[in-house]
């Protein structure tokens, strides 16, 4: 059964593809072995990846095997949870695979006999694999990927533990590269260097004789964080919004992202950790919002709340949380008018395009291009008076007509100055975005209004005439669509 599993591979370790024959010096007729069969699920218990739900004849079956050659054997059973079993059978699959690709072929010639594009990915991943697993070995203190980027390989190392080690980057002195490098040090976060000579000093990753580097990506540990943002914080409903994201940091302080609302609001800052008030960029993304109906923009509401607290200065306090402990993060005044003032607006118009919509029914749909928001329409703002005039403060309203006879009830509704119902009708048209609507027949009502004239004095058939409608106390003029195309 061993002998079949080491078959299986043409004697070559599953894990990091090396031989695992060769024959014993000193002698013609025998040979050494650095092969071992590995358990993928452990033969006992207390061992590597043991299955209590195993069966005795599973555990010793075949399937449950790989072979690899002594280092990696002894890497998968000392560091048992570097890897899970699916992973291990996942290689194991892998390594049988290329030996069937090579038997009865010379070396090399089993890649160019790769044509189906399924066969070179394989081999690509094959290839990935076993390379992780080279430099795992190199220095088992890392956990090591490596994925086919455009350029080649690209390896990613990860310490599982504090190493010391130093890791040497050769700026050949360019003033941009450099302050790119500080910047990390002091911050966190990620980097990225073009054609750098790197090296590390301590470890035998990167022997420069193995690695030419072309693209060095650095990444700080990231850390999950909620931070929490409370607008106008001294109030007595203070606006609090969480953003959850990722906070690296270095030796001078951190720097954290994070958004919310379906990353239409984004936060990012820098701390330094000996100064308590944090500076932030708050940034709005309303791309989510294009093509989509008016009456429905993902969190439209929040956003409009969140805007007009920013509509003057505000006392903001900062906080975050990370594993439960929550930490202050200083305090501060927000002034978003003139950094949001085009938003502001935008939102304004959002706002009035949306009453309409509800108030007509008009099925509006945001434009792909945000531009003709501000563009597209004519004045809006008289219609927005109609459809709001529920909500006026001012409960007179000025028209123009001209009476027709007998106009009886007119002369003496402004003789008595006697509340009482009015009705009054105006046919609409309107263009928003290029697309005319209408006409609607807009119905505005009051239950008691008193009726003066602004002029002439005197009303006469077919002489136009200004009147003030003003509603009695306790009443308000309201409108309603009572009739569309
Ligand atoms: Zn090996």
């Amino acid at each position: 059964m061993k002998q079949t599993l080491a078959e299986r591979v043409n004697f070559h370790c599953s894990m990091c593809d090396a031989p695992t024959l060769g024959p014993k010096t000193g002698t013609n007729d025998k040979r050494f072995s650095v092969g071992k069969a590995a358990h993928i699920k452990a033969a006992a218990p207390g061992g590597p990846r043991y299955d209590k739900s195993q069966t005795a004849a599973e555990r010793s079956a075949i399937e449950n095997g790989i072979w690899a050659c002594a280092t990696c054997a002894d890497l998968i059973d000392r560091d048992p949870d570097a890897y899970e079993p699916t992973e291990l059978l996942l290689i194991k699959a892998d390594a049988e695979w290329l030996a069937g690709t090579r038997a009865g072929r010379p070396p090399g010639s089993d890649l160019p006999a790769l044509q189906a594009s399924t066969a070179i990915t394989r081999a690509v991943a094959v290839f990935c694999r076993q390379e992780a697993v080279r430099q795992e070995r190199r220095d088992p203190r890392f956990n090591v990927s490596v994925s086919m980027a455009k350029s080649g390989p690209m390896y990613e190392f990860c310490a599982k533990e504090p190493v010391d080690a130093r890791f040497v980057i050769r700026t050949r002195g360019r003033r941009r590269e450099t302050d790119a490098l500080r910047d990390f040090m002091q911050y966190g976060g990620e980097l990225v260097l073009e054609g750098m000579e790197v090296g590390m000093e301590g470890s035998p990753l990167f022997p420069s004789e193995d690695v030419a580097t072309k693209r060095l990506e650095i990444t700080s540990h990231p850390r999950p964080i909620i931070m929490t943002v409370a607008l106008d914080a001294g109030a007595s409903v203070p606006l609090y919004i969480d953003f959850p994201g990722q906070a690296t940091h270095g030796n001078k302080g951190f720097r954290f992202t994070g958004s919310t609302m379906g990353s239409m609001l984004t936060i990012s800052m820098i701390g330094d950790f000996s100064v308590s008030s944090p500076d932030f960029k708050l940034n709005f993304d309303l791309k989510s919002w294009e093509r989509k109906p008016m009456g429905r923009l993902p969190h439209f509401s929040k956003m409009r709340q969140i805007l007009q607290m920013l509509d003057r200065p505000v006392p903001v306090e900062v906080k975050c949380t990370h594993e439960d402990v929550e930490s202050d993060f200083g305090s501060g005044i927000l002034d978003g008018r003139e950094p949001f003032r085009l938003l502001h607006t935008f939102m304004a118009e959002i706002e009035d395009l949306r009453k309409l919509d509800a108030f007509f029914d008009l099925g509006l749909v945001m434009p792909a291009d945000f531009e003709d928001i501000f563009h597209d329409q004519g004045d809006i703002t008289q219609l927005i008076g109609l459809v709001d005039i529920d909500k006026a403060d001012d409960p007179t309203v000025e028209v123009s007509l001209v009476p027709e006879e007998p106009s009886v009830p007119l002369h003496e509704l402004i003789a008595s100055q006697k509340p009482a119902a009015i009705r009054l009708s105006q046919e609409l048209t309107m263009r928003i975005f290029g697309r005319a609507y209408g006409p609607f027949e807009v119905e505005v009502t009051c239950p008691a209004a008193v009726v003066t004239p602004i002029g002439p004095a005197n009303i006469e058939v077919g002489v136009p005439i200004r009147l003030t409608l003003r509603a009695a106390e306790g009443n308000r003029w309201s409108a309603r669509v009572s009739s569309r195309p």
